[in-house]
């Protein structure tokens, strides 16, 4: 008997200890990550593809490299690429590619750095609205509810959405991250996945000017790329948007962001500030359950016809509006 129990207790550890290894080998090792920015051209079918690479870094060992497609704003990952890679000042880039709708978009930002709160992009000039919804750190489970009610609502699927996420809340719900990606990959959801800082640090007791990412000593190297490794290791690519903790910000903190090739994203409906969207709204709600009162507005205004949610877009696709180069893009990223 003693035996038995000898066996089945070194069965119940050698299961614990494999286990998590099996679920961590699910997800991809990023490694030697740092800034990069080179132009990569890639030519095949009577055809060169153009791509701004803003990271480089290890993927699983492979070589590997963040690049936005400045043409459609979408990014994705190169992984032992086989064109030219040319290293280069992140602002000669942007001079090579002034025709693209991405170096006009980071034109536009440059101008919407000077404001503490809600600087950055905060409307576009389309019919529809965007969706934003902060994932900042939470006690509370996802709102499923909210999203399903939503998703049920939109008439033509994929619904997009553009999701703000912050490390601690990726690292304490794996779950409702892991429902969140199932729904993208049911077509149920387009997900544009925005940086919201490493820390997202928040106190109660400190001003508005010391807080958030002005607290004293903000690193904001940390707060992009640790954030932007933590998401590629949840397999999430990270898109050009970074949305401020709290929206707030100064000129000196917002120029670094940009200088990562970032674009920050501010709204002009934060709904349970009592802000009423409009055409062109980027409307902000927090799903995380910190905050119910924006998205109980929302899908007030949806049922009331005040917002159609078919109308909603995407934030790539509200600045360039180019679906053929977008399928082409697909493609392409696929690893
Ligand atoms: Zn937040």
């Amino acid at each position: 008997m003693k035996q038995w129990l000898y066996k089945l207790s070194v069965y119940c550890m050698l299961a614990i200890m494999i286990f998590p290894v099996t679920i961590a080998q699910s997800y991809p090792k990023i490694s030697a990550y740092m800034p990069y920015y080179a132009l990569y051209s890639e030519s095949g079918q009577n055809k060169t593809t153009r791509y701004i690479i803003i990271r480089r870094f290890k993927y699983n060992s492979m070589q590997a490299y963040l690049y936005i497609n400045p043409y459609t704003l979408r990014t994705g990952i190169l992984i032992n690429p086989e064109g030219i890679v040319q290293q280069d000042s992140f602002q000669n880039i942007i001079q090579k590619c002034a025709d693209t709708p991405y170096a006009q978009l980071y034109q536009k930002a440059l101008q919407k750095s000077k404001r503490m709160f809600n600087a950055g992009i905060t409307h576009v000039d389309i019919h529809g609205m965007i969706l934003s919804f902060d994932l900042c750190p939470s006690k509370h489970s996802i709102d499923t509810d909210f999203i399903k009610q939503l998703i049920a609502l939109n008439k033509i699927p994929p619904l997009p959405v553009t999701i703000c996420i912050s490390r601690k809340w990726m690292i304490t719900h794996p779950d409702d991250l892991q429902w969140l990606q199932s729904l993208a990959s049911a077509h149920k959801l387009d997900i544009t996945w925005a940086n919201h800082s490493f820390t997202h640090f928040y106190s109660r007791k400190l001003p508005v000017r010391k807080n958030f990412m002005l607290k004293e000593d903000t690193s904001v190297a940390r707060e992009v790329l640790k954030n932007e490794i933590c998401m590629l290791e949840h397999d999430i690519i990270p898109s050009i948007f970074f949305r401020f903790p709290g929206l707030i910000s100064n000129q000196k903190i917002y120029e670094k962001i940009m200088g990562y090739g970032l674009i920050p994203l501010g709204s002009d409906a934060w709904l349970a500030k009592g802000k009423k969207p409009v055409t062109g709204s980027i409307i902000l709600v927090h799903p995380n359950g910190n905050e119910k009162k924006g998205t109980v507005i929302l899908l007030q205004l949806a049922r009331s016809g005040a917002i159609n949610i078919t109308n909603i877009a995407s934030l790539t696709a509200a600045y360039t509006n180019n679906s053929q180069t977008a399928s082409v893009h697909k493609k392409q990223v696929k690893l």
